[in-house]
């Protein structure tokens, strides 16, 4: 996923504010250098007995805003007494139990449910038993995963839309399952759609409407449950490539297939790397702007936020990014979210790897840079002896949203290139080309993958590194390999040049990228009065501008330094028609801190029924909101 701000944690602070500061302090547990899988996000006990297969069949409701239908999976039962799902707001009709078509309804029991984890649906086994069905349906406004959006909110307001976010414990709100990331499934769905919309799912797909309504999917290779995603809505599909296309709105779609056009060259890119790409097609969805993420890596089939389409294809490191979690995250799995960054980390650096063999090094040299910027800013918030700054997190107990941040993307990336520097590029290419075939399909701890990084990387060329302090310490080690940009040294002068008296129309912008405009924005100082800002706007129209991370960062810029009054519209508009959480978290954050916290509930008032729930709740508790 792509997800993260440079600023997102500093929430940790606000909430939850006495069991947060002890819960930072990492538990002497075992886990810090053992192997431990304990997913403490879940109700399964897998060892117990465990689902392998998912047949879904759900009806969507659009009036009433409700999934209905079952959920039966194939399990393996190793002689449990009985198996557990977990199950959040989930309204339970029925449970049978059964061999091949036969059923039995028997008596479940649902524990006590936590606000956060939900309940363990507990169902009893007989010794016999192959199969389980649950009937059920979503409760309105109870499933966190499933944002169901009016006409209104799409791009050609003419037909309702949805879309699940099951990443990181959401998809045990639509669909009762062993929701934890160290257990896989394959899955077959039959969904039930309004006959003028499309469904797909992370799964084999359609590409054309059906009349009937009914669509049906088959995921043949083994996933985590947050990886099962539906989306349905009034979509089109535009090929790009052999195994690449694109799906969208009408009035979406075309923009969206010349926007990310270097799709299939970046498949070609990510397989000379690392192998073979394993989900046979490699598609996007661009879904309307409240989705609350960037991207999401659902397998075969990412979805994306529109904040991405800015015109020019600047902005397509983030399919890169989601196109290397087919590898890293989708084939090989971090076994808890404790172990977040083997997904994420992976990603950033594989995503820059991708980028640089497409576009060059001086362009995933900025890329770079920048992340080592937000990465600097996530320690500085979390705090630099924070127990949040380890690459190994301890979640156990709080939201694994928590573990979102720059840490698990920017340090764990640039440990990774800390370990490139060390081996050598072909070394460590060979050696991580070995180490996603060797774990395809399943999942690991951060303590099993120091064993295999030990064995096949640092003993065998006898390095010397220190990865207890990268991994299991705080803060930024100060080996870090600092990123250089001659582009963005250029981008310096200038800034140098606007400061020492220059008028904004005299700098030499002319071949600027969104990078370097955001590198830019970003070295402005924050305490410019309202005329020069003012000015740098008429001369550069950032307000304007329809790229939305140079709108996002000359907003947060604009807030702090009290210019933000003369452009309140266009950052009302702003705020009430995006709701990737990236964008919304700095922008409230700075109303409040800069004593603007009512204009910011006023904005978020209105902005509020079009967000997704994961935004909701994070500005919920950033604007002290009951909700
Ligand atoms: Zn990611």
């Amino acid at each position: 996923m792509k997800a993260i701000s440079n600023t997102l944690l500093i929430l940790a602070l606000f909430l939850l504010p006495a069991c947060k500061t002890d819960n930072r302090q990492p538990e002497p547990a075992p886990a810090e250098t053992s192997t431990n899988r304990t997913d403490y996000h879940s109700h399964a006990q897998p060892t117990l007995a465990v689902t392998n297969h998912l047949s879904l069949n759900l009806k969507v409701d659009f009036e009433k805003q409700v999934l209905s239908g079952y959920a039966r999976f194939d399990i393996d039962h190793q002689g449990a007494e009985e198996i557990v799902l977990d199950a959040r707001n989930l309204q339970i009709e029925r449970v049978t139990t059964g061999v091949g078509e036969e059923e039995t309804e028997v008596e479940y029991r649902l524990s006590e449910p936590n606000p956060l984890l939900g309940s363990g649906l507990h169902i009893p086994l007989a010794p016999e038993t192959a199969i389980i069905t649950v009937y059920y349906s979503t409760s309105p406004g109870g499933a966190d995963a499933v944002d169901w959006l009016e006409p209104q909110q799409t791009a050609d307001k003419q037909y309702p839309f949805l879309f699940t976010q099951g990443q990181a414990i959401l998809t045990r709100t639509w669909i009762p399952c062993q929701d934890s990331p160290g257990i896989r499934i394959t899955y077959d769905a039959t969904i039930e759609a309004p006959s003028e919309l499309m469904a797909v799912m992370s799964a084999a797909n359609p590409q054309k409407n059906d009349e009937s309504g009914l669509y049906h999917f088959e995921m043949k290779q083994a996933i985590p449950p947050y990886l099962i995603a539906l989306a349905v809505g009034r979509l089109e599909f535009k090929p790009i490539g052999d195994r690449t296309g694109v799906y969208a709105e009408p009035s979406v779609v075309g923009k969206a297939a010349y926007e990310f056009a270097d799709m299939e060259k970046m498949l070609v890119a990510a397989e000379a790397l690392y192998g073979p790409y394993l989900w046979d097609r490699y598609d996007v969805i661009v879904l309307p702007p409240s989705f609350p993420f960037g991207g999401m890596e659902n397998p075969r089939l990412t979805f994306a936020t529109p904040t991405i389409i800015a015109g020019d294809r600047s902005l397509t490191a983030l399919i890169a990014h989601e196109l290397a979690h087919s590898w890293s995250g989708n084939l090989v799995t971090n076994a808890t979210w404790d172990d977040f960054w083997l997904n994420e980390g992976f990603t950033v650096y594989f995503e820059r790897r991708i980028m640089e063999a497409v576009y060059g090094k001086s362009y995933a040299d900025m890329l770079a840079q920048l992340g080592y910027q937000d990465l600097e800013a996530d320690v500085a918030d979390l705090g630099p002896e924070s127990a949040d700054t380890h690459l190994k997190l301890h979640l156990k107990g709080r939201d694994p949203d928590d573990g979102m941040t720059d840490i698990a993307y920017e340090k764990g990336a640039f440990f990774l290139t800390l370990l490139e520097e060390k081996a050598g590029r072909e070394n460590f290419d060979r050696f991580l080309k070995q180490y996603f075939k060797a774990h395809q399909f399943q999942t690991l701890t951060t303590g099993e993958f120091v064993e295999y990084l030990n064995e096949n990387l640092i003993d065998k060329y006898q390095l010397d590194v220190n990865i207890d302090e990268w991994i299991y310490g705080p803060g930024i080690p100060d080996n870090i390999p600092l990123p250089k940009s001659g582009r963005f040294s250029q981008v310096d002068a200038q800034v140098t040049a606007l400061l020492a008296g220059s008028a904004p129309q005299a700098l030499e912008t002319g071949e600027w990228t969104t990078h370097e405009w955001l590198h830019f924005i970003r070295h402005l100082p924050t305490d410019m009065n309202p005329e020069k800002m003012k000015g740098i706007d008429q001369a550069f129209n950032f307000s304007r501008s329809g790229n939305s991370e140079i709108l996002a960062a000359w907003f947060e810029l604009a807030i702090g330094n009290g210019y933000a009054s003369q452009i309140r519209p266009q950052i009302e508009a702003f705020l009430v028609r995006v709701g990737r959480r990236k964008f919304l978290t700095p922008l409230y954050r700075a109303y409040k801190e800069n004593g603007q916290l009512e204009t910011a509930k006023e904005i978020y008032e209105k902005a509020r029924p079009n967000y997704h729930a994961v935004s909701r709740n994070t500005m919920d508790k950033l604007l002290e909101m009951g909700s």
